[in-house]
């Protein structure tokens, strides 16, 4: 057994230094040239996210990072000479996930004491080593772009990460930042202590038009890709609604959104409950995080301005679970209001967006845990992919460079065995991952965690 152990551990060695060797030489020459390796894979199925029907034998020319063709595969293909082969017949390959909700620099902090834990004991520069390992998973899971909303008393630390990345200096996905997030003063933890006490805070705090535009203004310069705001705090539910009180007031939300569009940047807006997500609406957000309740007003404003839905549905199922076995009393019925807000918004024709939350619950959980949840919900399995790839591009601006498997967009590619439109839960097991052309995990025991 010893023996065997150690011969695995020296396997992993040897893949991961051929993987790091190889993904740096890509990461850092991202645009094709004559000299460019050329890499073939040949997946079993393929969903490309540009056809409805998933294609058999598939083969993909990569070079320089980017899809340079989709073709059929043949048994007599033979690979030209200096090209790298890669055998995913036995596999249905997807593009590359998109996660538009995330927190690496929050290492589950649901639990309780857990976010004050983190927020006051855990020092900037350990939160962030801890970030960079949660980027590394995130892209192990299969999620190969994400949008982090947020970095939780953080500051830039998120910024750090998304270059280093896109240096190539450590493995992650492609990351899109918000950096600290904007609320008003008494609206957002750190909270509870003794008043005589300067304590952190998880987001930047601002009060009146002239702060807020200040606050877009400062977060922009110093990183952020877009602007995050909280529409709403404390939120209770009565008959079928949760309702909330709003944190700005019209006039500092209109000046967010103002600033932001002014430099070219997007808005997400955290909204729980009624009074929150009307605002954040009235204000034209162009994303609505959570929405745990939207009136049908709403909806319909959202369908017809393009507002987009993230739901984070998951990270709800989980918290529940959490604060009942831990005796306290839980959302009550809050699951169930998220659940019948999620079929409104698709029958609305809403667009919405794959976002977990994931950082909310550790990252050792798979953020592929909200797929199965949005098809219980009303999605067919094939809409809740979607939602993942091709919607998560739109969302991000990004349609032109990722979201589906064609020439020309960037080679982020991912795999399961089995067929994941019929059996949603496969993509909980991603068993290979290629960014940009550059190859993270492939399938086999060697991967096994
Ligand atoms: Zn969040």
């Amino acid at each position: 057994m010893k023996c065997q152990r150690s011969l695995k551990a020296l396997c992993l060695l040897l893949v991961s230094l051929f993987l790091s060797v190889f993904c740096r030489r890509t990461i850092a020459a991202p645009q094709a040239g004559k000299s460019d390796p050329v890499t073939f894979v040949h997946c079993g199925t393929l969903i490309d996210e540009v056809t409805d029907e998933p294609r058999q034998n598939a083969l993909l020319e990569i070079v320089g990072g980017q899809f340079r063709a989709v073709t059929h595969y043949t048994p007599d293909f033979a690979k030209p000479a200096g090209a790298a082969f890669i055998d995913l017949a036995a596999e249905t390959c997807l593009p590359g996930l998109v996660d538009s909700h995330t927190h690496i620099l929050l290492q589950g902090d649901q639990k309780p004491g857990q976010y004050d834990e983190q927020i006051l004991k855990w020092s900037l520069p350990y939160r962030t080593i801890l970030a960079t390992q949660s980027a590394r998973r995130a892209l192990e899971y299969g999620f190969t772009t994400i949008r982090d909303v947020e970095t939780e008393g953080a500051y830039y630390a998120d910024v750090s990460v998304r270059d280093a990345i896109k240096q190539g200096v450590i493995p992650g996905p492609r990351m899109v930042v918000v950096t600290r997030a904007l609320n008003v003063t008494g609206a957002y933890a750190i909270e509870g202590y003794d008043p005589a006490l300067t304590l952190p805070h998880g987001v930047q705090v601002v009060d009146g038009a002239d702060e807020c535009r200040k606050a877009v203004r400062e977060q922009i310069a110093n990183g952020a890709d877009w602007i995050k705001v909280y529409a709403d705090q404390r939120v209770s539910t009565a008959q079928g609604v949760v309702h909330s009180i709003p944190t700005f007031t019209p006039e500092e939300f209109h000046a967010i959104v103002d600033e932001a569009h002014r430099e070219h940047h997007k808005v997400a807006a955290h909204a729980l409950g009624l009074e929150g997500a009307h605002n954040a609406v009235q204000a034209g957000v162009d994303s609505l995080e959570h929405g745990a309740y939207i009136s049908d007003d709403d909806l319909r404003t959202m369908a017809g301005q393009g507002i987009w839905y993230v739901p984070t549905l998951y990270i709800f199922v989980y918290a529940d679970e959490i604060h009942q076995a831990g005796g306290f009393p839980g959302w009550k019925g809050g699951v169930e209001i998220h659940a019948e807000t999620f079929r409104r918004a698709l029958k609305a024709g809403v667009r919405i967006a794959f976002g977990t939350d994931v950082g909310g619950f550790e990252w050792t959980i798979s953020p592929a845990k909200e797929f199965p949840l949005m098809v219980n919900y009303g999605m067919t399995p094939a809409q809740a992919l979607r939602a993942a790839t091709a919607s998560g591009a739109d969302l991000l601006d990004m349609k032109e460079q990722i979201g589906s498997v064609e020439p020309g967009k960037l080679a982020d590619l991912v795999a399961v065995s089995g067929n994941p439109l019929s059996d949603i839960h496969l993509l909980e097991n991603i068993n290979f991952v290629m960014k940009e052309g550059a190859v993270y995990k492939l399938p086999g025991p060697l991967n096994s965690h």
